[in-house]
């Protein structure tokens, strides 16, 4: 059986070599990120061809997230790389600082000393270190450490309660959009956006630029909760981005939440990618903690489309072995998940002609207990919206364009397959289909599978047309 969850794994210096890279590759990762917050734009477009020649080699459709910094407020760099904190020390965020050490760091935001004040709480790399501030001296920020710990390079600050970001998209975001759209990502994730109106604004550059990507919108601010419909609504698919998150609207709050954004993608046609310390002590270890399984697991059983590594493939020591737990913890969560049509599903009402196709296909491969649905997909639409309900049916995105096998690396249950056929013939295209399936070894012969395509055949246009086909039969219909 085919993993039916999908697994993001963030690059990083741990993971740019070609031995490693195959290795995440060979292990399973269906989508890799590109921080934007960390490397050079040289980095991130060679990572990204590598990337590419590697899943060519395999044969695996792998796609790209390019995902921007957004504004994040963060620590500059240090001499040594890292400090060490403790409780009770004195420690300086200072604006004119240009290279930290022990007792003071620069900041990227040089407003940050304007916006805070004595008896803040800021919170560090993702609100493992905190601390309280003083006094504010000019550029300034004299804080005294609560919580100690790793101080190291460009780690984000957050303020407890949030409301601290700048606008929405930086100058280097701008610039980042033009190198995500010459990398022709597959997915372009937005960070801190807090409406509907940043996701369009994000579009828009995309757009500008020549991008073709799908767009996340990450939920990482407080004020992104309220607005969660229109921000859906903007864009293609979120990320429960719970590193901020949970510094914004405290870390209790980010379980109940995840649930709801999932559901609620799920409901409105979006993705979602459930990201950060998913792993987290795969970093320094060999093997995950007993809760960071049940975290993956639970994540799955959510209805998430995706898993993500963050430092765990970044910049761990076990960024493979990572993937293969991964991969492994999936796996059996999925043969536990709850299978059922909603309730209201006979209920729902479609617009559009191929959108009910897509919908009777589905209600048929889950009554007759088919053994898939190959959906012939131009633009992947179809086996996106067959994906959005859990059928517990495997779907076959089969497509001729080489930017959908990658586009559908990262929908939930959706497994792409490249479709060579280029005529006119019905006949010979639905053999072609078969033959792919039966070629790939998930299908044998006798077995009956639904079929969707568009009429007629060679013509772009939308789904109109379902089939049922016993496999190697010609043909029940
Ligand atoms: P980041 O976003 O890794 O870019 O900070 C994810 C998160 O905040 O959880
Ligand atoms: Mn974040």
């Amino acid at each position: 059986m085919p993993r039916a969850t999908k697994i993001v794994a963030t690059l990083g210096p741990a993971s740019s070599s070609a031995e490693v890279l195959e290795g995440l590759i060979v292990a399973g990762v269906n989508v890799v990120r590109m921080n934007f917050s960390h490397g050079t734009k040289e980095d991130h477009l060679g990572r990204a061809q590598l990337v590419r020649d590697l899943a060519a080699k395999h044969g695996k459709p792998v796609g790209i997230l390019a995902d921007l910094q957004g504004p994040k407020i963060r620590v500059g760099k240090f001499a040594d790389g890292k400090i060490m904190l403790k409780s009770g020390d004195k420690f300086i965020l200072d604006a004119k600082c240009e290279l930290g050490n022990q007792e003071r760091v620069g900041i990227d935001y040089k407003e940050l000393p304007n916006d805070v004040k004595p008896g803040d709480a800021l919170l560090l790399n993702d609100g493992l270190i905190v601390m309280d501030v003083e006094k504010v001296r000019g550029s300034e920020i004299h804080c005294k450490v609560r919580n100690g710990g790793v101080l190291s390079n460009n780690k984000g600050i957050n303020r407890q309660g949030g409301g601290l970001t700048a606008p929405p998209l930086t100058p280097k975001d701008m610039e980042d959009i033009k190198t995500a759209s010459a990398m022709k990502a597959d997915f372009l994730a937005v960070s801190f956006p807090k409406s509907g109106a940043d996701m369009y604004m994000a579009r828009e550059l995309m757009r500008a630029a020549g991008g073709r990507s799908q767009l996340i919108a990450k939920i990482e601010r407080a004020e992104a909760i309220p607005a969660l419909e229109e921000i859906m609504n903007a864009c293609d698919g979120i990320m429960v981005a719970r590193g901020d998150l949970a510094v914004e609207v405290g870390d209790a709050a980010v379980p109940a939440l995840q649930k709801r954004m999932i559901r609620m993608a799920r409901e409105m046609n979006k993705l979602t990618i459930t990201a950060t310390q998913m792993m987290e002590s795969m970093v320094s270890n060999p093997i995950p903690t007993r809760a960071e399984v049940s975290d993956v697991a639970n994540a799955v059983l959510d209805g998430t489309d995706a898993v993500m590594l963050s430092a765990e493939s970044a910049s761990g020591q076990f960024p493979v072995e990572t993937v293969e737990a991964m991969d492994r913890i999936c796996r059996e969560a999925e043969k536990s998940a709850h299978v059922a049509l909603d309730r209201d599903f006979l209920d729902r009402v479609f617009k559009r002609v191929d959108q009910s196709i897509a919908m009777a296909a589905l209600f048929t491969a889950h009554h007759l207990k088919v053994k898939c649905i190959a959906a012939l997909t131009q633009s992947g639409s179809t086996a996106l919206w067959m994906s959005r309900l859990n059928s517990g049916v495997r779907i076959y995105a089969l497509t001729p364009e080489k930017e959908t096998l990658t586009k559908c690396s990262l929908y939930r249950d959706v497994r792409p397959f490249y479709l060579a056929y280029e005529g006119h013939d019905r006949e010979k295209l639905l053999r072609e289909a078969e033959d792919t399936l039966l070629r790939a070894g998930v299908v044998q012969e006798g077995d009956l599978v639904v079929i969707t395509n568009g009429e007629p055949i060679g013509q772009s246009g939308g789904t109109n047309t379902m089939k049922i086909v016993k496999v190697g039969e010609h043909r029940v219909a």
